[in-house]
Formats: structure tokens, C-alpha cells, sequence
């Protein structure tokens, strides 16, 4: 075959193949160009699914009437004029490509009124054939309508899945802007009847959070809020107890475009490493905001990925930002502002509650610096405390586990009323339930605590603790090895020679694609150096960093504690029971044990009182 010049239409709908993949694509190309154009309310119709009929409604800035032919048009875009302009492009849109891909695979109107205008145009166009722009009523704003998606493109047609399918992916794609615009009103019909409705408002202090992803999870969310390097990291992660079998619940916004990032992904759960529940993955609502010539929207044609000129920076800021907030999540917190409290779950739940609702991270709040040791309110003395303690830990307890004994309160006797705010977040030991469980009673209700899984915790922390201030120290190989890594991985080595130090590695390059190693990380003298080196070559390749050496010793170390800690069956007296308690107060993560299980739960009064069908 000659070489030829592809007609107009062929050239759009081979585009199409990348813009628009299924009716959830449409939705989204559409919506943000509502968006881009100012829209405060935009009205989503759907039929069958998306696939018969996509009609999105807004009340926008709209486009004149003898722009409207050129809207179409492939590469006519308001929103660039130059290379520059691209660079800090701060619009959803800016490549010009999607109303005339869309347009050339279904049956397509479009129809504007600019508020100043008399009245509105509209312009029709079928198989890519354009057709007159004529008159037509209109409110202010726009609409697009798209019938029969794929009609004239029967391979594409065939991939699409059934109706609830694709309906699943818009609503799932609108969730995701919900998010990102609470702002902005939503309103969502399908086959004719209203199936979802966003109200504006704001994310931080209306429903909307709720509304997304669920009063689950926005019980308990952390807020999180952090600047620095030019970069800010806001949103909500999930308590560790909060994990999900799949990714399903991770939203990352970059400037408030919804996007994939594997290294942001990486970071995060990188974050989470020491408190989640093996195989589980973490549930956040995250926005990155950084200057716009600081990242590349350009590199994916829907623009799902973004590429930054820095990705170290913002693992590193991502990583820490939220290792942060996941060790302030202690046992005994609450809610302090914004988020749903135990009052707003229903009935049948109650039992199921686990602990720590809504801690707001960014509100403030936290722990008191001090208790007021005192009696509790079933008048059971704290006494003795300390030396009761010190005999707990002195059991078989791992290396390490009996130093740093917590300062202990004082008595002063101060009697104690369920108002007052001198009762600690875990409250006073009543009594232990079959050897496993520790029951406490403090100024809300009840509190369950698992006191091994509190203990291994407690144990575990200050292992790490202990360990941190020593350092990873290299231990010098008898026989030094030789490594055929290749040539890829020896290139990392070398240009990562001085983190491989810091990391407890002595490496020299021996050629092309070899290694020396004549030291390893002493803490794992016994683990297989070689297998552990690669892995930490390709996390220092993919993400700059690696926690392999970190992890792997975390691990040791839990192991040591999980063995330190009161099995189960241990009797403990009422004031051991009380010094876990306080220590679980004022350990990191003590809300979960090192394996990510929850070590408390809490029923409020009023929970109870709905057992017993009390106070209705
Ligand atoms: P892009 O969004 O990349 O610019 P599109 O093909 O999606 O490309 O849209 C082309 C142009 O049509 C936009 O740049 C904008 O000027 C105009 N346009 C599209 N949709 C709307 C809308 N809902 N309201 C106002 N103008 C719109
Ligand atoms: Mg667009």
C-alpha cells in the first residue's frame, strides 16, 4: 500500500481509541470540561448504562455559536495557546482531542448559551459529519449529548460489559470528583430516575466524605495537613484498622487531577508498613499540591498518570508526612472535631465497633500531658503500680524490654465523675475476661483491651526505640562474596554507594555487571545477603529509597517482642491492668498489635444502653 493522508474522521477515531475507552470515559472528558468552564452544578443523564445515552448538563461558561463547529475540531483547545502555557497548565483539558473523538464514535449534539447571549446554538453531528448550527433554547451553560457510543465502531462495541458494569465505573469515577470538587453540585439520573446527588459544600466540614466513601471510613479518618519544600500533602488515611482487601479506597489527587502514581502508592505504603494487617492495603482521600511546572500532566493521553521532576522529594515528603500521623494513632483517642462520633452508628453495629473514631490530626487535640492519678470510678485503688509493672516486664521479657520503665503517676486521690476529664481515654481496670481480655471503665463506657496484642506493641516500640539511637552497624564478611547482579543493578550500587553505606553495605564494583560485598547489616548477619541486596538495588532504582534493611529488622524485633509480651491465661492484678493501660496511652500505634490487629475497643454508654433497648 501507497502512503496515504487518513480522512479526518479516521484520524478522530483513532484517537477515540485512546480518550474513550467505555462510557465512564466519556462521563469523565465531558464533566471536566464542565469544570474547566466554571460550572458550579453539572447534571449527568444517564441511559443504559452510559452506553445509549451520556447527556451532561452545566451551568458553565459556555462557547459562542461560531465557536462551536471549531470545539469540535481536533487540537482547537481555549485553554493553551504555547509551550509555556502547557507547562503550568492549571485546566482538567488542554489537548483539544476530546470532543471531536467522541463526536466521531456515537451520535453527538452539542449546545451553548454564554450568559450574555439572546439565546443558545446548537450543533449536531453524526458519523463525524458536521451538521448547522442552528437556534436552540437554552440556560446559560452547556450541554453535551452522546446516543449510541461505538454505534459505527462494532469491535469496540463488543468490549463493552453490562449495564450495571458500566454504570459501576461512572459512579466510581464520579466518587473520585466528588472528592476533588466538593464545591461543585453532582446530580446523576439513570434510565430516567435520580441516582445520586452531591451537594456543594466542603470536603473538610460538610458530608461529602461520608457521602463517598462511606460513614465508615469517615469515622475514623485521620486528617492529615503538611507543607514543606513547596509541596503540601492533605487529605484523610484510614486508621490501620480501617485496611481493605483490595485498593479500592485509594484516591491521589495531583493539583486536583485524579491520578495513578506508583511512587506515591509505594510511599504510602511504605507509611503504613509497621501497623497494617498482612496483606492489606490502605483506605486515603490524598492531594498533593505543587507548583505546576514541577510535574509533566503531558505524558498519558488521559491523562491518568503525571510525571514529576522530582519524585524523590515527594516519596520522601508523602512517606514521612504519613508515618507521622500513623504513629500518633495511640490507643484512647477520640474524635475531636469534624468527623462522626460513636453517637451517629447504627444500632446494629454497636458490637461491632472497633475503636478510635475521627481523630482529627490537624484539629489539635491529642494526649494530655499528664494524668491525674486517682481513684477509679468503681473506687479500685492504682497503687503499686510501678512495682507490679516492673515484675510484668521482668517476666521472660526480650532483651531490651525491661529498660524504660514509663514514669508512673502519683496518688492524690482526686474522686472521679464520669464528666470529668481527668479519667484517662482507656479509663480503670475492672476486671480481666478469661485471661485474654482487660476490661477498663472510663468516662464514655466500656473498654476492651486484647493485653497481648497491647503488650507486644508496647514491647515492640520501645525495642525500635532502643535500637534507633544505635544505628544499622556494618558486620564485616569472613569470606567477602562476589555478586553476578548485572549490569543495571551494579550501576544503582555505584550511584548509590554512600545510602548502601548508611544501610550497613560495604560494596565496590568488580566489574560490568558484578559486585563485592565485604559487608552486610549486622542486625542481619543471618539472613541471605544476597537476595536482600537486590531487592533494596531495586527500591533504590524504582524509588530512590529502600526500607528493606529498616523492615527486615522491624521484623526481628517483633518477633522479640511478640515473645516478651503476657500470654494469654497471665492473671493480672488490677494495678498491672492499669499501668498497660496508661502505657498504651502514650505508646506510638499502640491502637494496633505489630501485626496490625487492633489491641482495644470501646462502647460508649449509649451503645450499651441500645443493647438493652434502654432510654427509646
Ligand atoms: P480540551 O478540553 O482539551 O480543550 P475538548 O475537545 O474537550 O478539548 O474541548 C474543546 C474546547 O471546547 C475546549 O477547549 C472549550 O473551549 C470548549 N468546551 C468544551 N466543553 C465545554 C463546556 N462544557 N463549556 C464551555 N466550553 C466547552
Ligand atoms: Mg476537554
Amino acid at each position: 500500500m501507497s502512503i496515504r493522508q487518513l480522512p479526518e474522521i479516521l484520524i478522530n477515531q483513532i484517537a477515540a481509541g485512546e480518550v474513550v475507552e467505555r462510557p465512564a470515559s466519556v462521563v469523565k472528558e465531558l464533566v471536566e470540561n464542565a469544570l474547566d468552564a466554571g460550572a458550579t452544578r453539572v447534571d449527568i443523564d444517564l441511559e443504559e448504562g452510559g452506553v445509549r445515552l451520556i447527556r451532561i448538563r452545566d451551568d458553565g461558561g459556555g462557547i459562542a455559536p461560531e465557536e462551536l463547529a471549531l470545539a469540535v475540531s481536533r487540537h482547537a483547545t481555549s485553554k493553551i495557546a504555547s509551550l509555556d502555557d502547557l507547562e503550568a497548565v492549571a485546566t482538567l483539558g488542554f489537548r483539544g482531542e476530546a470532543l471531536p473523538s467522541i463526536a466521531s464514535v456515537s451520535r453527538f449534539t452539542l449546545a451553548s448559551r454564554r450568559p450574555g447571549d439572546e439565546h443558545g446554538s446548537a450543533l449536531q453531528i453524526e458519523g463525524g459529519k458536521l451538521g448547522q448550527v442552528t437556534p436552540r433554547a437554552h440556560a446559560p451553560g452547556t450541554t453535551v449529548e452522546v446516543r449510541e457510543l461505538f454505534y459505527n465502531v462494532p469491535a469496540r462495541r463488543k468490549f463493552l460489559r453490562a449495564e450495571r458494569t458500566e454504570l459501576g465505573h461512572i459512579e466510581e469515577w464520579l466518587r473520585s470528583l466528588a472528592l476533588a470538587r466538593p464545591d461543585v453540585e453532582l446530580r446523576v439520573s439513570h434510565n430516567g430516575k435520580p441516582s445520586r446527588r452531591y451537594k456543594p459544600g466542603d470536603l473538610y466540614s460538610d458530608a461529602r466524605l461520608g457521602e463517598t466513601l462511606g460513614e465508615d471510613f469517615a469515622a475514623q479518618a485521620l486528617r492529615v495537613d503538611h507543607s514543606g519544600a513547596g509541596l503540601r500533602l492533605h487529605g484523610w488515611i484510614a486508621q490501620p484498622h480501617y485496611s481493605r482487601a483490595s485498593t479500592d479506597q485509594q484516591y491521589l489527587y495531583v493539583n486536583g487531577r485524579s491520578v495513578r502514581d506508583r511512587s506515591v502508592a509505594h510511599a504510602v505504603k511504605m507509611a503504613y508498613a509497621d501497623v497494617l494487617f498482612h496483606g492489606r492495603q490502605p483506605a486515603y482521600v490524598l492531594f498533593l499540591e505543587l507548583d505546576p511546572t514541577r510535574v509533566d500532566v503531558n505524558v498519558h493521553p488521559a491523562k491518568h498518570e503525571v510525571r514529576f521532576r522530582d519524585a524523590r522529594l515527594i516519596h520522601d515528603f508523602v512517606y514521612r508526612t504519613l508515618k507521622e500521623a500513623l504513629a500518633e494513632t495511640r490507643a484512647g483517642m477520640t474524635a475531636t472535631a469534624g468527623s462522626a462520633d460513636a453517637q451517629a452508628v447504627p444500632a446494629g453495629e454497636a458490637g461491632q465497633r472497633l475503636a478510635g473514631s475521627g481523630y482529627a490530626l490537624a484539629g489539635g487535640g491529642g494526649m494530655p500531658a499528664s494524668w491525674r492519678p486517682q481513684q477509679s470510678p468503681l473506687g479500685l485503688q492504682v497503687a503499686d503500680a510501678p512495682a507490679a509493672y516492673a515484675a510484668l516486664y521482668a517476666a521472660p521479657a526480650a532483651a531490651g524490654m525491661s529498660a524504660g520503665l514509663p514514669p508512673m503517676p502519683s496518688q492524690n486521690g482526686l474522686p472521679a465523675t464520669a464528666a470529668d476529664s481527668g479519667v484517662p481515654p482507656l479509663g480503670y481496670a475492672v476486671a480481666q475476661l478469661h485471661g485474654i481480655y482487660i476490661l477498663a471503665e472510663n468516662a464514655e463506657g466500656l473498654i476492651v483491651v486484647d493485653m497481648h496484642a497491647a503488650h507486644e506493641r508496647i514491647g515492640y516500640e520501645r525495642l525500635k526505640t532502643a535500637h534507633d539511637g544505635m544505628g544499622l552497624h556494618a558486620q564485616p564478611l569472613l569470606v567477602p562474596i562476589t555478586l553476578a547482579v548485572g549490569e543495571r543493578d551494579a550501576d544503582t550500587a555505584e550511584r548509590e554507594a554512600d545510602t548502601l553505606t548508611a544501610l550497613g553495605f560495604e560494596i565496590t564494583r568488580s566489574g560490568p555487571g558484578s559486585l563485592h560485598v565485604r559487608s552486610i547489616p549486622a542486625l542481619l548477619a543471618n539472613a541471605e545477603p544476597e537476595g536482600l541486596l537486590r531487592d533494596v538495588l531495586t527500591d533504590l532504582r524504582e524509588h530512590g529509597q529502600s526500607r528493606r534493611i529498616a523492615s527486615a529488622r522491624d521484623e526481628l524485633l517483633s518477633t522479640m517482642a511478640c515473645h516478651g509480651a503476657v500470654r494469654a491465661n497471665r492473671r493480672l492484678t488490677v494495678p498491672e491492668m492499669n499501668a498497660l493501660l496508661r502505657d498504651m496511652e502514650t505508646t506510638e500505634r499502640s491502637g494496633q498489635c505489630n501485626h496490625g490487629r487492633p489491641t482495644w475497643a470501646r462502647f460508649s454508654l449509649a451503645e450499651i444502653d441500645r443493647w438493652f433497648l434502654r432510654g427509646r
